[in-house]
């Protein structure tokens, strides 16, 4: 065990200083039953349609302590990305409006660990943790109908991660509402209407009906009945998390996410015309880089259809 202790707010105050807007911790320990228990009924009806990583790894989802032998704390953050009233390329969700988050979020969280003269392992979206689970065991907000994480009065625009730290800490978060789903949703349904795919329902997410899943991680042709929902929006869809009454309108502080002039000026007929050699230049270190080429010119033609 290291017995040198994490000071909270000394972590907290660092994180906020490299641009993270919220950051809780949390003891390192197995997650709620009930959670992995709603989650593997989740895969065993199939709704994380052709994402085979998420049936990996169930023991470390379980357990972060086996992805960091020793590890005591969890810490999570979220980085907003939320481009408030300044604008944005419609074709586009807002998360990949910019340069790559996990290149982003990894590179403060180094940074983090130096100044605070840690070692630990940075978790972003690459290890198997169940970061909505921790988001909510930290302190950070509630996971909404739309199953993302919601920080109350500011949405859900925010990418998270993980540290995971060998060192106790004087203080531990505690979460704002008593189970980690809906809480705070209260009555409302307003993701749930605003998807036109009906891909959202009280059991949760059918990433087979999601146009963010179909356009970013389906490989093939795109199933005809979603072409005709894409809409404007070719890569991703923001339609549950734009539907949501607590997104703020304030904009992210960290500059890697705001759009090129480039990007901005994408019409909709440059997009027919794009080549590869412009698809390099305008995605260079961006997280589109994940659906190729090939990938994104399917979504932009099946939009036409
Ligand atoms: S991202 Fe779009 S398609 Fe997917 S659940 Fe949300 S509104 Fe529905
Ligand atoms: S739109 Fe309403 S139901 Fe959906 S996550 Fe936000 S508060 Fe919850």
């Amino acid at each position: 065990m290291n017995s040198v202790r994490l000071q909270r707010d000394v972590v907290k105050a660092e994180a906020l200083r490299l641009g993270f807007s919220h950051c809780g911790l949390a003891p390192a320990e197995e997650v709620d039953k009930a959670f992995m228990r709603h989650y593997e009924q989740w895969l065993s009806e199939g709704r994380q349609a052709g994402m085979h990583y998420m049936e990996r790894y169930l023991a470390l989802r379980r357990d972060p302590r086996l992805l960091l032998p020793g590890a005591r704390t969890v810490v999570s953050l979220a980085m907003s990305y939320n481009p408030g009233t300044e604008p944005t390329q419609p074709a586009l969700a807002w998360y990949a409006q910019g340069r790559d988050y996990h290149d982003v979020l990894r590179q403060r969280l180094q940074i983090l660990l130096q100044v605070l003269g840690l070692e630990g392992r940075i978790c972003v979206d690459t290890a198997p943790v169940m970061e909505k689970y921790w988001a909510w065991r930290c302190g950070l907000g509630w996971i909404g109908r739309h199953t993302q994480l919601v920080v109350p009065r500011e949405g859900s625009a925010f990418f998270l991660a993980e540290l995971l730290l060998t060192q106790e800490s004087d203080h531990y978060d505690t979460p704002l509402y008593s189970r980690p789903y809906h809480e705070g949703c209260g009555r409302c349904r307003c993701c749930i209407e605003a998807c036109p795919t009906l891909a959202l329902s009280d059991e949760g997410i059918d990433a087979r009906r999601c146009l963010s899943y179909l356009t970013i991680e389906h490989r093939g042709p795109l199933p005809q009945e979603t072409c005709r929902h894409l809409s404007e929006c070719f890569y991703g869809c923001d339609r549950c998390m734009r539907a949501c009454p607590h997104l703020s309108h304030e904009a992210t502080p960290v500059e890697d996410f705001i759009p090129s002039d480039e990007l901005l000026s994408m019409s909709p007929a440059d997009w027919l015309r794009l080549t590869p050699l412009q698809y390099q230049s305008l995605f260079r270190g961006s997280a589109v880089k994940r659906a190729k080429y090939e990938g994104l010119m399917r979504n932009i033609q099946a939009n036409r259809k």
